[in-house]
């Protein structure tokens, strides 16, 4: 490996320049403002949720976190979407998934404004950002493209593999990349011979969530490598979705897990918040 596509190091940078922006948006008297919603007393959604919030506060991002009840009603959630729509110090509005199951997550989703919609979900969001013009980019996806991009790999013409279909990751990730110009193909779990396909790739993009599956023979010697992938090993440590001990000397840059691609998502998120700030204001 020649390049460790750090995320953290990269977040932290990024962080700076938020920071200045959002300074800069205060003099204007344009006060970002970030309304997370948690429903239910999932642990992991807690504990992003604390997560964001402590960055907001750290770039001088206001953030309210709005705590439902796990029984909550799917029209009481929306009810209180459509508040956070109509309120305009609100710039950006979250709703942490997964939802409890009598909620139904598309109609949550379809009922944040568009332009207030940072996770970029919504339909409209999903079709402008497919059609290359978009009003925010989904942070992990455009997080992967932005760690890719700041350590010097050339997007434009390379082969591009992604592991993954979800509409969270790898559907926009391969969307990203197809908009920079590489020549992308998406795989799943009904791709026949995985292996033969991913030796093919410049880049390799895994969104798969299964602990260290792809290994030395999946890669391509001098590929760019970027592990989506967040699991918990038999023996308790952390580990992403390439096995990064077989694979780190074949390969000319690898992001590693944690610190990889984990800080950037948050900080897209930041950035996202940022613009629906400047969005609303006009
Ligand atoms: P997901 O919705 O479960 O999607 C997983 C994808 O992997 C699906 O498209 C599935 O194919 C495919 N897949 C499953 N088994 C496969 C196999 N054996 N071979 C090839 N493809 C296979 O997961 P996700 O939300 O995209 O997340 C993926 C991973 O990224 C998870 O570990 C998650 O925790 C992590 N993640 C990290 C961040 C971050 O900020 N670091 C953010 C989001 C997600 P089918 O479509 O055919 O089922």
């Amino acid at each position: 490996m020649d390049i460790l596509l750090d995320g953290k190091t990269l977040a932290n940078e990024m962080t700076e320049i938020q920071k200045q922006k959002v300074e800069e948006l205060r003099k204007k008297n344009i006060i970002p403002r970030l309304a997370a919603i948690i429903v239910g007393d999932d642990p992991a959604s807690e504990q992003y949720v604390r997560m964001k919030t402590k960055r907001c506060k750290k770039l001088g991002i206001e953030s309210d976190t709005y705590h439902l009840d796990k029984k909550t009603f799917e029209q009481d959630l929306i009810d209180l979407i459509l508040r956070l729509n109509a309120d305009k110090s609100v710039s950006g509005i979250l709703t942490q998934l997964p939802l409890p199951r009598q909620i139904c997550e598309e109609s949550v989703i379809e009922s944040i404004s568009p332009l207030k919609d940072v996770d970029c979900f919504h339909p409209f969001n999903v079709g402008r950002l497919s059609i290359g013009n978009p009003v925010f980019a989904p942070a992990t996806p455009a997080g992967v493209i932005r760690l890719l991009e700041r350590y010097g790999c050339e997007l434009s013409g390379k082969n591009a593999v992604v592991i993954g279909r979800s509409n969270i990751v790898g559907k926009p990730v391969s969307t990203l990349l197809l908009q920079k110009n590489c020549t992308v193909t998406t795989c799943h779990s009904r791709t026949v011979d995985l292996p033969s396909i991913t030796r093919t790739a410049d880049i390799l993009v895994v969104a798969v969530g299964k602990a260290k599956m792809v290994k030395a023979d999946w890669v391509k010697p001098g590929a760019w490598v970027v592990d989506v992938g967040t699991n918990t090993c038999e023996d308790g440590t952390l580990c992403g979705d390439v096995d990064f001990d077989e694979v780190k000397d074949i390969v000319h840059a690898i992001s590693p897990y944690p610190g990889g691609v984990g800080p950037m998502t948050i900080t897209m998120l930041m950035e996202n918040t940022i613009k629906a700030a400047e969005i609303q204001s006009k």
